[in-house]
């Protein structure tokens, strides 16, 4: 059974694949979301954060690895599986260098394409937290999907952009992560002058009377001095 609402980006320019795709993709629950180059890519990617991405090599304008690269220097780090042509050994390798997680080759089966998918979005899901609602942080749990903290001394509620910034950490268990990376993935819309890295502070301080027993000691949701923040998860 695959995961229910899961968003599989297609890059791909070929309508016959593409319509291959994203009803194959659908029929197994996937919600898909399609773009015939790499520039509407990369706006797709940056509107809304899919679970994964097939992205085709050979595209009009910039090229599929082009693409990859772009998102990892982002530190967007969803899957992504890379469509290469046959025997394009050499395509393999640099996918895979650039920040890659599987690539599969033209023509390929549908069921084999569905396997790989299952496993790169349960792998992403056990280590990245993205899709996982609950974390627990020593005797404090949140759950991301009720936006509930659940506290010894009781609930407290998250609002949305709380559980976008732990969604966002949890992504990078036990790394620092900057507070502009924060305010480029979570702000995205508002990202302007009036929004400054001080907004991430205040929500942070904010989060840690939520989150943490001792606030003005916090042991999981930690500054990282000159840098950021971190999520410490065990
Ligand atoms: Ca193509």
């Amino acid at each position: 059974m695959p995961p229910n609402k899961q968003t599989i980006l297609i890059v791909e320019d070929e309508p016959s694949l593409i319509f291959t795709l994203k009803d194959t993709l659908e029929n197994e629950g996937y919600e898909t979301l399609i773009a015939e180059n790499g520039i509407d890519a990369l706006k797709i990617v940056d509107e809304t954060r899919p679970d994964l991405m097939i992205l085709d090599v050979m595209l009009p304008g910039i090229s599929g690895f082009d693409v990859c690269k772009k998102i990892r220097d982002k530190k967007l780090m969803f899957p992504i599986i890379i469509l290469t042509a046959r025997d394009q050994e050499i395509d393999k390798v640099t996918g895979l260098n650039i920040g890659a997680d599987d690539y599969i080759t033209k023509p390929f089966g549908v069921k084999e394409l569905l396997a790989r998918i299952q496993a790169r979005l349960r792998r992403s899901d056990n280590y990245s937290g993205k899709k996982n609602d609950m974390i627990t942080l020593g005797e404090v749990t949140l759950d991301l999907k009720e936006g509930v903290v659940r506290r010894p001394d009781g609930d407290v509620e998250l609002t949305t952009r709380e559980v976008e910034v732990i969604r966002f950490l949890a992504n990078y268990p036990n790394e620092p992560v900057t507070r502009k990376a924060l305010l480029e993935n979570v702000w995205r819309y508002e990202f302007s002058s009036n929004t400054s890295t001080r907004t991430v502070d205040v929500h942070i301080s904010k989060l840690r009377t939520k989150v943490e027993m001792r606030p003005d000691d916090p042991r999981y949701l930690v500054t990282m001095h000159g840098v950021g923040y971190m999520l410490k998860i065990s």
